[in-house]
């Protein structure tokens, strides 16, 4: 059973506008890396707010597990997921406050075990204050704030943990290696990507390209190449 599925999916956000999404169905295993690629306005992160329950799907369905979401409390779907938004904020504080923000109840051994998967651990530790150091604009590097963002949401232990664009803004060598994470991430769990271009999913395991509400064609990078 995949971990998330969507049957025939269409949504729309207001009475009388254009779907967004019109008629999207697509598994998500439980492990591995998918990818939706697609230029904007194809309905990515719409998919996303579906996925997020943000948006309610208009007509169609998506599973948890196999259970219709209809019959499943909201806050249990969200206890799975994890959403790294495209820029997501930090809050004003420590490096501790900013894991511990959407998860408090984490052990200081799984904020750990976050910062080491990110490959901050050594960072924060050669920081004076450790965990309790204190996040500023000026101190964190664009990469650092995404590789934060990352943390965050594994501190959460997501089944699905979904990334807007979560490469977007870093340069080659942060890209590199949140690529590295993404791929450790998905052995054990789903990994959902977006992405505007196909040259940086290359790995992942399946890729559904959207445009116009719709997935266009899915597979492999190598599939996608040649059918093109
Ligand atoms: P991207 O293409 O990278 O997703 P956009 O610039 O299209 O970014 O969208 C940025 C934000 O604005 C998103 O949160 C999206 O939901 C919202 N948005 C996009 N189009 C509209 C719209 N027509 N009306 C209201 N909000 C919109
Ligand atoms: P992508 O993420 O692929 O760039 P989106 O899902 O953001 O695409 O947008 C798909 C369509 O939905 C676009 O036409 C966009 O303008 C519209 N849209 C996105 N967010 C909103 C919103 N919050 N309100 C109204 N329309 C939106």
């Amino acid at each position: 059973v995949p971990v998330l599925e969507l049957r025939d999916v269409v949504a729309r956000y207001a009475p009388g506008t254009e779907p967004s999404v019109r008629g999207v169905s697509a598994q998500i295993p439980a492990r591995g890396h998918t990818a939706i690629v697609g230029p904007s306005g194809a309905g990515k992160t719409t998919l996303f707010s579906l996925l997020l329950r943000f948006l309610h799907p208009e007509s169609g369905e998506i599973l948890l597990d196999g259970v219709p979401y209809s019959e499943l409390p909201f806050d249990q779907v969200r206890s799975r997921l994890a959403y790294v938004e495209q820029e997501t904020p930090i809050v004003p504080g420590t490096v501790r406050s900013n894991l511990m923000f959407t998860h408090p109840e984490a052990t200081e051994d799984e904020v750990w075990d976050a910062l080491r998967a990110v490959h901050l651990d050594q960072t924060v530790l050669a920081l004076e204050d450790g965990l309790d150091s204190e996040l500023s604009g000026t101190s964190v590097s664009g990469g650092q704030r995404q590789r934060i963002a990352l943390a965050r949401a594994i501190v959460q232990r997501p089944d699905v943990l979904l990334l807007d664009e979560a490469t977007a803004q870093l340069d080659g060598r942060t890209e590199a290696a949140i690529h590295e994470v993404i791929r450790e991430l998905s052995q054990t769990g789903a990994v959902v990507t977006i992405a505007h271009r196909l040259s940086t999913v290359i790995d992942a395991d399946t890729i559904l390209v959207m445009d116009g509400g719709r997935v266009r064609a899915r597979g492999t990078h190598l599939e996608l190449l040649k059918s093109d």
